[in-house]
């Protein structure tokens, strides 16, 4: 196999790299980051790729005089959105690993799929912005595409061998945060430092908080309903502490399959990388039933929790609203993460850009990118950022 890997410096593109290591079989490709040329410079001496881009032009630029200062000739360096497209299609790639972080993956997904290559889908924002072109599109192009986020990832095995039998209901699991339990006077007191600890996952700042927040949960909704077509009332998110049940379906004769495991990202990304292949990996942990005394299940907290229910909210109405949800929340988590406003902001300027938005149904890519600019700007506006 021959992978690109677009994030190759983030959580997921370095667990992935932990998968190549293990697999022995998977030839690095292409990688891409944002700015982060002192991993892209080490992943580039280990792994060889033909190509690499890196956003940032200015960064690009850096990395390509020390590869040549080194004698590197071979690794081709690009920048900036048509370098992450580049990556996506180059002709030696066959498989794609999309998992940059937020709407900028919609662009290289898309490209990915017309250009018949294999996805391995981490980078969530695309399907919640775009999953009724994304989708149709992949299925039209008779590719493979496997997500790779573990609830879904977690679906998706629970369906194989049931190509027959519609899904009733999914279950999808949520660890409920470091704030289960939480009051909204206790939330408005949230420190950064106090929403990057995440209780089972370790991942990239921007989905810690949206975990924290609930808002990862709701983003996940959007993402199952594109992802297996079923309606936002039959999704069912269901708060599990600890994430052992990764997610669950539920067929029409009441019968219920679950994906178990030890919180651990290379289960997913080494499944979708393989094809739905099984493959053992250095340092892997299994689930010690005995030593678990239970698992609980609970109902979330709504009310406490806005982001889930505003999720929920747009995954039931569709359309642009989807993206006003995703596009607002990625610019006021920015701003969290950058000290320029608090952590309930991120909420209340989610449902007010929701609010002020006039829905537009099955949005092209244009009215998408229309959708982001102005759910951006009003967050902008209104936290005068
Ligand atoms: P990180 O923040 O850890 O990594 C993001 C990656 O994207 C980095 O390699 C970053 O490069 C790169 N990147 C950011 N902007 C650009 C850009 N403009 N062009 C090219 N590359 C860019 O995120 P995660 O790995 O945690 O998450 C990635 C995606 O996977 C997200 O969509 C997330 O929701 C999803 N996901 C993550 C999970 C996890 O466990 N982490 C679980 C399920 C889903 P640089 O380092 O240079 O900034
Ligand atoms: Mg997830």
């Amino acid at each position: 196999m021959n992978l690109c890997v677009l994030g190759s410096t983030g959580s997921i593109g370095l667990q992935t790299l932990d998968v190549v290591r293990s697999s022995g079989n998977i030839r690095i490709t292409a990688i891409a980051a944002g700015s982060n040329i002192e991993i892209a410079e080490k992943q580039i001496h280990e792994f060889h790729p033909s190509i690499c881009c890196i956003f940032d032009e200015e960064k690009a630029e850096c990395l390509e005089k020390r590869l040549r200062a080194e004698g590197n000739e071979t690794t081709a360096v690009v920048c900036g959105m048509d370098g992450l497209i580049g990556c996506a299609v180059h002709p030696d790639v066959d498989t794609v690993l999309v998992s940059v972080v937020g709407m900028i993956g919609i662009r290289p997904t898309i490209a990915a799929i017309r250009a018949g290559k294999n996805i391995a889908q981490a980078n969530k924002e695309p399907l919640v912005c775009a999953g009724h072109i994304i989708m149709p599109m992949a299925k039209e192009a008779g590719i493979s595409f496997i997500p790779v986020d573990s609830e879904h990832s977690a679906i998706f095995q629970c369906l194989q061998g049931e190509k027959d039998n519609p899904i009733d209901k999914i279950w999808l699991t949520a660890s409920g945060g470091p704030f289960r339990g939480y009051t909204g006077e206790q939330l408005k007191r949230v420190t950064l430092q106090d929403a990057l600890r995440h209780p089972s996952w370790n991942m990239g700042a921007k989905i810690t908080i949206d975990s924290s927040t609930l808002v990862n949960k709701g983003l996940e909704v959007i993402e199952a309903h594109y992802l297996f077509g079923v309606p936002a009332d039959d999704i069912i998110v269901a708060v599990q502490p600890g994430s052992v049940v990764h997610s669950m379906v539920q067929f029409r004769d009441g019968a219920i399959k679950a994906q178990l495991g030890v919180p651990d990202m290379r289960v997913p990304i080494a499944y979708a990388l393989h094809q739905k292949h099984r493959i053992t990996f250095d340092g892997k942990k299994t689930l010690g039933f005995r030593e678990l005394s239970e698992i609980r299940f609970m109902e979330p907290d709504m009310e406490t929790f806005r982001g889930l229910r505003l999720g929920i909210d747009a995954c039931r109405e569709e359309g642009s609203i989807t993206t006003v949800y995703n596009a607002a929340n990625e610019e006021a988590v920015a701003a969290f993460i950058a000290g320029k406003i608090g952590y309930t902001d991120i909420t209340e300027g989610i449902e007010a850009c929701m609010h002020a938005h006039h829905n537009i149904s099955a949005p092209d890519l244009d009215q998408i990118f229309e959708a982001e600019r102005e759910a951006r700007e009003f967050i902008r506006n209104r936290y005068a950022l």
